[in-house]
């Protein structure tokens, strides 16, 4: 059996980040404003230590301190915080930051923006607050092509470039998606647009790792949750390329897997929300029963 553990697996810079500043404040009272990671599994061990997650500020006692996560917040949040006089700690990614800054900065010119992702994730909905949640949001390269087609017949103006359009998108965004999805608008909003590239690096560096790994291993784990973003992008890059390709949380999803392991060559991938110990575990468990 040949097991690899991606390079780029397990918790990102900005997630590395927010969880231990959510460790180093342990003792200090904190309260988490929303998931720090998208994986049970911690959130499950800070609960133990008392640490819980509230999503209403109106909620969250006066003596607590309330952490930002890695996804950020739009400005009405740090609003209502100051309303309430709460203590709080940052931990918005910069690289989030940077999309925000682009955003509100090109909302104050009155410029359109659109950003690609989904308008669900806690980071868009940060993002779009920037521009008094006026951003067009494109999910995929379907509602690119209706998008692109709807502005360019009504839109009088960007015929006549009177308009800019910028667009940015999610962090964890898939990059070959996003490449197609900025040929079709920019084939449509010709020099209107300016497209800024904000998948981040360490998505970018996943995403390439796990299309080379699931097209040279024969089975390929995903170790995540399945309600994180990240975990599912890697996912579906890797099912394109490997149908024996399997998300699992922990080693119990793992023996659940129909397909004998034994003698294959086994790639593991985490996500930037999975803890260490979780890679670890299911390395090891492999190591144990099929190399022996
Ligand atoms: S995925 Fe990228 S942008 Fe998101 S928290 Fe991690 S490093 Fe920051």
């Amino acid at each position: 059996m040949k097991i690899k553990i991606a390079k780029y697996s397990g918790f990102c810079f900005g997630v590395k980040r927010a969880v231990k500043t959510v460790f180093d404040n342990l003792n200090k009272n904190i309260c988490l404003f929303g998931a720090i990671v998208n994986n049970k599994y911690l959130l499950n061990d800070l609960k133990k230590s008392s640490v819980f997650v509230e999503t209403n500020l109106d909620k969250i006692d006066k003596n607590k301190i309330v952490i930002i996560r890695a996804h950020g917040v739009g400005p009405n949040i740090y609003d209502k915080i100051k309303l309430l006089d709460l203590d709080f700690i940052d931990c918005t990614c910069p690289f989030v930051k940077k999309i925000q800054r682009i955003v509100k900065k090109n909302f104050d010119s009155k410029n359109k923006i659109i950003i690609v992702g989904n308008q669900n994730h806690p980071e868009i909905i940060g993002i779009n607050a920037y521009a008094n949640n006026s951003c067009f949001i494109i999910k995929n390269i379907k509602e690119a092509f209706i998008f692109a087609n709807r502005i360019q017949d009504c839109d009088i103006q960007i015929k006549n470039k009177l308009e800019k359009y910028i667009c940015v998108s999610q962090t964890t965004f898939d990059f070959k998606e996003f490449s197609k999805i900025k040929k079709i608008l920019e084939n449509k909003l010709n020099l209107n647009l300016k497209i800024y590239d904000t998948i981040c690096d360490t998505t970018y560096k996943r995403q390439v790792e796990a299309d080379e790994l699931s097209s040279n291993y024969n089975i390929v784990l995903v170790i995540g949750d399945e309600t994180s973003s990240n975990t599912k992008k890697l996912f579906d890059i890797c099912k394109k390329n490997n149908k024996n390709t399997f998300l699992i949380e922990d080693l119990a999803d793992m023996y659940k897997i129909n397909i004998d392991l034994k003698n294959k060559s086994i790639a593991i991938i985490a996500s930037a929300s999975t803890p260490k110990y979780l890679i670890e575990k299911v390395n090891k468990e492999l190591e144990i029963k099929y190399n022996n």
